[in-house]
């Protein structure tokens, strides 16, 4: 399926490894232009070369932290500069830290809340604008299972990541009439450096191997086995498509079946 965005740029966040890594490589491979962020020159520069060097697509790689205000305006600024629009927003984060209620101060809190949600509103902020201008946009936000069913020892996330679902549907109204779509995607276990952390953290806890709490959790999947980045960027891809013009609002999980409830 051509997916209709060869002639689109993409602003991926947090995309150095992981899960925005892989989006930023599949809206690359769709022949978009992409610009990528994350706060580590070295591995940034190295994905963006191994982006251009797979997809012979333009990728721009700044330095940017998401928790800095004054860094988000200047990574929006510096990919307009360079290819003059931007039509596909995905606001990727490093995931907040691991724990229960009194694990955390109210530092802990507001620094989550940075990470977590202020860097969405204020990506979104600086991209909108000219996303009206031209009437066309999509806005992808990256949250967790967590926004549907809450994960033990997630606390931030669990509470936090639902401020970005009404931002987002709250959004996705009042952008509706400029063409722009804002929709969330959600991911379960999805393989990465981020779940083999909160893996081995889990193994701790319990006193058991890594691969036994491997075992346990891909129990609770019903398609049996953890999900790898590349599965949740094809649907960001389809998402940031032509084709997906009338999604807007949505909350989707990709997840294998994890989430037990309807909604
Ligand atoms: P990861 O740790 O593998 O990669 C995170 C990326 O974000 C890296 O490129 C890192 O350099 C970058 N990053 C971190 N903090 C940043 C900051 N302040 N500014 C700029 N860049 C920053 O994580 P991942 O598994 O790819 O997860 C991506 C997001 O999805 C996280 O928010 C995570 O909590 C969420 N998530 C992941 C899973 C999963 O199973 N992997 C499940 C639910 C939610």
């Amino acid at each position: 399926m051509d997916l209709g965005i060869s002639n689109r740029v993409a602003l991926v966040a947090a995309a150095s490894r992981g899960i925005g890594k892989a989006i930023a490589l599949r809206l690359a491979r769709e022949g978009a232009r992409v610009a990528i962020c994350a706060r580590d020159h070295e591995e940034l520069h190295k994905t963006a070369q191994e982006i251009q060097n797979t997809t012979k697509t333009e990728v721009l790689a700044l330095v940017a932290d998401v928790t800095r205000p004054d860094q988000i305006k200047s990574l929006i600024a510096q990919t307009l500069a360079r290819f003059h629009q931007i039509d596909i927003l995905v606001t990727n984060a490093g995931g907040p830290s691991i724990g229960k209620f009194f694990d955390f101060d109210d530092a802990a809190w507001e620094s989550a809340f940075q990470l977590t949600f202020l860097s969405v509103v204020r990506l979104c902020r600086e991209a909108i604008p000219q996303m009206q201008q031209r009437r066309w946009g999509r806005i992808i936000n990256i949250a967790s299972t967590t926004v549907k069913q809450p994960i033990e020892n997630l606390i931030l996330s669990n509470a936090l990541r639902l401020a970005v679902v009404g931002l987002a549907k709250s959004l996705a109204n009042e952008l509706a009439p400029y063409g722009i779509t804002v929709n969330t995607v959600c991911p379960g276990m999805i393989r990465t450096q981020r779940l083999e952390q909160l893996l081995h953290v889990s193994a701790q806890m319990q006193q058991i191997s890594f691969d036994e709490v491997l075992k346990q959790r891909t129990a609770q999947i019903p398609l049996g086995r953890l999900g790898t980045p590349e599965e949740l960027a094809d649907l960001v891809a389809f998402l940031a498509s032509e084709n997906a013009r009338y999604l807007t609002g949505t909350v989707i999980q990709v997840d294998g079946g994890l989430v037990k409830g309807i909604f």
